[in-house]
């Protein structure tokens, strides 16, 4: 019987394993999660009938799922698990990781007979819960064909290219998103200084060409209204931001405004705190012009 295993069940994680608990039981397939913390895991197997498993037991899946922080920590996993991967597996690494890792992790599961997929997603917390994730996908088409009926939380899969392609392009998504986000901050708080009601300015801009995710959703959702959700954290997109800017290094480009990106992000981190919501960064910004955006 097909085993699939998904690891790490935190923010996005825990509902696309849910996604998946749920086309398994649908398909007698057999759906085993872990989770570092194991009481999430359990919980999981609780409320949605997936097996909470340890992660030896995890490697011995037919596909496996990993949704961590970064590429360092399925680097941990893959160390734990190594010995113990069946032949013919296919990794499906749902981390926005780092293209530069991919290259070794490939050579490792290719060593045990398994093949890496990098398969970052896109759509957030509310994305996940809905099923609706996009899924950009790096390594061997079949690979992709004979798993994509499992992507179970999916909305839209796209094979992007070879092997790391798939967490250049989540990286290079990212740092537009930083681009948008901190940009419509600054003028945003220009504005505030002018002594602009930024309620109607956004409103504006919406139906403008200044327009973005940032500026039609993000900003009046989470920033105007002070709530700042803590749904994707802002040390998650200051990594994804410079997961860009070294990918501009390795290809020898010429990316200012992305590493500027970068930087501005990485100072964010440091200034409102890493676990914050991403679009805390323009807190940042609210001390650089002394200035609320409410
Ligand atoms: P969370 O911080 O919510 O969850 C992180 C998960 O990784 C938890 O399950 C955590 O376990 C586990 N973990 C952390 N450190 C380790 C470790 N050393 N060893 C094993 N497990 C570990 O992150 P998200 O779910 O938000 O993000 C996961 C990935 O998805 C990231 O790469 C992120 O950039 C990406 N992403 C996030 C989006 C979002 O909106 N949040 C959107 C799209 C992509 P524990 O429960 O024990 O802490």
């Amino acid at each position: 019987m097909t085993t699939l295993a998904f690891l790490g069940l935190g923010a996005m994680g825990d509902p696309m394993a849910a996604h998946l608990a749920r086309y398994a039981a649908a398909n007698g397939l057999t759906a085993h999660v872990w989770n570092r913390t194991d009481s999430k895991a359990q919980a999981h197997a609780r409320t949605h009938g997936s097996r909470a498993v340890t992660l030896e037991t995890a490697a011995g899946a037919d596909v496996i799922f990993t949704c961590l922080p970064t590429s360092a920590e399925v680097n941990e996993v893959l160390s734990v698990m190594e010995p113990h991967l069946k032949s013919g597996a296919v990794w499906v690494d749902c981390t926005s990781g780092h293209p530069q890792a991919a290259p070794a992790q490939r050579e490792r599961l290719a060593a045990r007979g398994v093949t890496l997929l990098d398969a970052p997603v896109s759509g957030g917390t509310a994305g996940a819960q809905a099923g609706a994730l996009t899924v950009m996908v790096g390594g061997p088409a079949e690979a992709l064909e004979a798993v994509r009926p499992h992507l179970a939380f999916a909305g839209k899969v796209v094979h992007v290219g070879q092997s790391g392609a798939g967490f250049a392009v989540k990286a290079v998504n990212n740092a537009l998103l930083g681009v948008t986000l901190w940009a419509t901050g600054e003028g945003l708080a220009v504005l505030a200084r002018a002594g602009v009601d930024l309620g109607a300015a956004l409103d504006v801009i919406n139906a403008s060409s200044g327009r973005s995710n940032a500026s039609q959703n993000l900003i009046g959702q989470r920033v105007l209204t002070r709530e700042f959700p803590a749904t994707f954290a802002l040390g998650l997109l200051a990594k994804d931001a410079g997961i860009a800017a070294d990918l501009t290094g390795e290809v020898r480009g010429s990316a200012p405004l992305l590493a500027q990106t970068a930087a501005l992000l990485r100072a964010a981190e440091r200034v409102v705190g890493a676990d914050e919501d991403h679009t805390a960064a323009l807190k940042l910004i609210e001390q650089m012009n002394d200035v609320e955006l409410k």
